[in-house]
């Protein structure tokens, strides 16, 4: 194929869409082939989840603030998703969704203050029944005690940057160390040591890194501290023109961002004498140059911002450190060739977009989630797929790589099809969403909305206010074209495939799911 035809395929593949895999495979022998998934060994699998990690802070996906190399590097060697979103986005429900593979009101954790009520179906524990061992090692975040698993070391709750508490089916154990690395020597621990090397396995590897507030580890200190970063265009966001929620939240860096605390001002603690020491060597200085000439202002916005990312970023340098650790074992011992291995992040977040950190927004930078896929032999090298996919989908992607049956109540599907190049024509062609945690921390209005390829349409039903942005033209989404009669045809497609999603996902008393999960009290 020349490269007309390649043009001329591009047009027709973005009309189309779903187009997955490189394109230069087209050209040549696929590399890759649709095995059954029960005509070939049984892949390992091992699930590299981050907390906060937003796909632009990851160079494959385009960051234009820092290199992740060994992240990189599996979407060199596989398949590079660019469009997977979550349903809700916040720490917990992710979770609960992905072990699942059901939106939040189907799982009943709709929110960060729910216990996971872990008797539920799952995917571990169905991977157990089809000869898999299990295992989780890192951030849990879903209060009840892990089930499904073989093997669980998990952190209390948020779990700490230095020397955290890990809990076990043992009890509670203090590990001195950083976080990011501690985990991850756990998790090699296990996959050495500990598994029996006669069964495949499934591993979740899950940091708290680069969750808020976001504290570098010894080797990371200070490595970004000579950078100025670009700022992103909507620092100084208005939110004129959108929904009043936008200028109702609490999460700006101008006024909610604390330089105390988030930007360490004052020594974090936890640490121990000799971390403290390395520690205030870095920061001390920030501090002193701070107290002698304070920013304000605007100028104060723009030197948080710096401050932000400087931390923000080292963690995530941190991860992609450690993730390099376990993709040399993985090579050394002779298991890459057999093992799936997955990175991805509970949701996205704001790097100072729209003047904002955090989440829970269904825009798009905390809409959307890193989803990188290494599959040897299957994946075609270096692609990249732009098939709608979601959370949901996880749990029965991974059933299907094990070749487990995915059960009809999991709301997701499997992402097998497309990691093997291939392009579904029943693809969907919409994903679905719902944020509820209101009246809560950052104040963000609950809303439910609708996602195709180009449009999305937002509704915040406590104040019954909309949005639609078209992500082609106005891809910041800052200009709500709701009530613009030029989409008043496009509003109303929308509408009624949001309403078909409530259908299918059975949210059929969506404004109502928060007080089915808490009833209100009776005397209240
Ligand atoms: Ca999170």
């Amino acid at each position: 194929m020349g490269r007309t035809t390649h043009a001329i395929f591009l047009s027709l593949a973005a009309g189309y869409l779903l187009a997955c895999g490189n394109l230069a495979v087209v050209d040549s022998q696929p590399e890759h082939s649709a095995e059954p998934a029960a005509e070939r060994e049984r892949p390992n699998i091992l699930f590299v989840f981050t907390d906060d990690h937003a796909p632009h802070a990851i160079s494959a996906y385009g960051s234009v603030l820092n290199e992740t190399p060994n992240i990189d590097r599996l979407a060199n060697e596989g398949m590079l998703f660019t469009r997977t979103f979550c349903g809700n986005s916040i720490c917990a429900p992710s979770r609960a969704t992905i072990l699942t593979g059901k939106h939040s009101h189907a799982n009943g954790h709709i929110d960060n203050g729910s216990e996971f009520d872990g008797s539920q179906e799952t995917f571990p524990k169905l991977l157990r029944a089809a000869g898999y061992q299990t295992a989780i090692v890192g951030k849990w975040h879903l209060r009840s005690a892990p089930t499904g698993f073989d093997h669980w070391e998990v952190l209390k709750g948020q779990g700490p940057y230095y020397n955290p508490p890990i809990r076990s089916a043992e009890g509670t154990e203090v590990i001195e160390g950083y976080t990011t690395e501690v985990l991850t020597d756990m998790g090699l621990d296990w996959l050495q040591n500990q598994r029996d090397p006669d069964k495949p396995f499934m591993l979740m590897l899950q940091h708290k890194a680069p969750h808020r507030r976001w504290q570098p580890g010894p080797r990371e200190l200070g490595m970004y501290d000579d950078v100025q970063f670009l700022e992103p265009a909507t620092l100084f966001d208005d939110y004129e023109g959108r929904s009043s929620a936008a200028g109702m939240q609490e999460m700006t860096l101008r006024d909610h961002m604390s330089t105390d605390l988030d930007l360490k001002l004052k020594d974090p603690g936890g640490m121990n004498p000799e971390q403290l020491a390395a520690w205030k060597k870095i920061y001390d200085p920030k501090r002193e140059a701070f107290e002698a000439d304070p920013p304000t202002g605007d100028d104060l916005v723009r030197w948080k911002y710096q401050r932000y990312m400087q931390d923000y970023l080292a963690c995530i340098e941190g991860v992609d450190h450690q993730l390099g650790r376990v993709l040399d074992y993985l090579d050394e011992s002779g298991l890459a060739d057999n093992t799936v291995v997955i990175y991805s992040s509970d949701q996205g977040f704001y790097l100072g977009d729209h003047g904002w950190y955090d989440k829970r927004w269904m825009y798009e930078e905390s809409l959307r989630m890193p989803f990188i896929v290494r599959w040897p032999g299957q994946t075609p090298a270096g692609s990249n797929c732009d098939a709608l996919c979601q959370n949901i989908d996880f749990g029965p992607t991974f059933l299907d790589l094990a070749g487990a049956e995915v059960p009809d109540a999991m709301q997701g599907v499997s992402l097998t099809p497309l990691m093997q190049g291939e392009s579904p024509e029943d693809w969907r062609s919409s994903i679905y969403y719902h944020y509820y945690e209101y009246p809560a921390v950052h104040m963000v209005n609950r809303h439910y909305g609708v996602r195709t390829e180009r449009h999305k349409l937002i509704h915040y039903y406590q104040l019954d206010e909309w949005e639609l942005f078209d992500l082609e033209l106005d891809p910041d989404e800052l200009t709500n074209r709701a009530d613009d009669p030029a989409y008043s045809a496009v509003r109303a497609e929308l509408k009624t495939e949001l309403t078909r999603l409530q259908e299918l996902y059975g949210e059929t008393d969506p404004e109502g799911t928060v007080d089915r999960i808490y009833p209100p009290k009776k005397d209240a």
